[in-house]
C-alpha cells in the first residue's frame, strides 16, 4: 500500500455535469474518496487545477495577455482548493491549503517542511496555486510538488480509465495500457500530461497511476494496489 501519495486533480472534473464552475456533488464524492484513504493512514497531498474556471492559454487565445492569464489560472485553483477543503471538512477530515503565492490568510505560503509536518500529523494537504509561475500547467505543479514532499507515487485522477494507444473517445480500436514506460510515452507520442510535467517525473524517479476517479471507489482500489488504471514508470 502506498503510505504518502501526491493526488492530482483536474479543474475540469469539478464541473460535473455542469459547463463551468463547481459541481457541489462532484466535489463530495471526491472528498469521500479522500476521507476512506485519508481514514486508512495515507498521508495525501494534492493538486488541483482550473481548468473549470480560467485557463491561461484559452484566456491568451481572447486577448489577455499570457502573464497575467496565467495568474488568472492560478488563483482559479486556488478557488478550486478553497471549496474542495471546505468540502472535505464538511466530511470531517482535516484539511489545509498552502499557496503557491503569497495570499495569506487565504491560505498559508508553501513550503516543503511545512507540507510534509502537516502530512505527518494526518492532515490532507492541498497545494494549491501550481508552482507559482506563469507557463507552466497543474500537470507540472503536481510533479514539483510530488517530488518535493517525497511521495511514492503521483496519482493522476482523469476521467479515462488509463492510457490508451490512441484517443478512446475518438478511436475504437484503442487499446487500454496496463503498465507503460516514460520512455515508451515519448516514443509513441502520447499526451498524458505536458513534457515538462512528464520529464520531472521520469528524471526524479516518481511513477503516475493514471485512473478514472469520477468513479467513487476507484481511488482506495488505487492504493490498495488494485490493478486499475495505468502505471507509468521507468
Ligand atoms: N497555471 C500557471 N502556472 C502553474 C499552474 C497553473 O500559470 O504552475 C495556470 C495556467 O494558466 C493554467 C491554469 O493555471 O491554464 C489552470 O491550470 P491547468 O490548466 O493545469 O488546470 P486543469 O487543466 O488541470 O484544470
Amino acid at each position: 500500500m502506498y503510505k504518502r501519495v501526491l493526488l492530482k486533480l483536474s479543474g475540469e472534473s469539478l464541473m460535473g455535469e455542469q459547463n463551468y464552475g463547481i459541481d457541489n456533488n462532484r466535489l463530495e464524492e471526491y472528498a469521500l474518496q479522500i476521507k476512506e484513504i485519508s481514514d486508512l493512514g495515507v498521508q495525501v497531498g494534492i493538486v488541483i487545477g482550473g481548468g473549470n474556471i480560467f485557463r491561461g492559454l484559452s484566456g491568451a487565445a481572447k486577448g489577455f495577455d499570457r502573464y497575467q492569464g496565467d495568474q488568472m489560472g492560478m488563483l482559479a485553483t486556488v478557488i478550486n482548493s478553497l471549496a474542495l477543503k471546505s468540502s472535505l471538512n464538511n466530511v470531517g477530515v482535516k484539511a489545509r491549503v498552502l499557496t503557491a503565492i503569497k495570499m495569506e490568510p487565504v491560505g498559508e505560503f508553501y513550503s516543503q517542511p511545512k507540507a510534509i509536518e502537516a502530512l505527518e500529523n494526518g492532515e490532507v494537504v492541498i497545494l494549491s496555486g501550481g508552482t507559482g509561475n506563469p507557463y507552466f500547467t497543474t500537470d507540472t505543479g503536481s510533479s514539483l510538488r510530488g517530488i518535493e514532499i517525497k511521495a511514492d507515487v503521483m496519482l493522476k485522477g482523469t476521467r479515462v480509465d488509463g492510457i490508451y494507444t490512441a484517443d478512446p473517445e475518438k478511436d475504437p480500436n484503442a487499446t487500454k495500457f496496463d503498465e507503460i514506460t516514460f520512455d515508451e510515452i515519448y516514443d509513441r507520442g502520447l499526451k498524458v500530461m505536458d513534457l515538462t510535467a512528464t520529464t520531472m517525473c521520469k528524471e526524479n524517479n516518481l511513477s503516475i497511476v493514471v485512473f478514472d476517479m469520477d468513479t467513487p471507489g476507484n481511488l482506495i482500489k488505487v492504493i490498495k494496489g488494485e490493478k486499475i488504471g495505468t502505471l507509468v514508470k521507468n
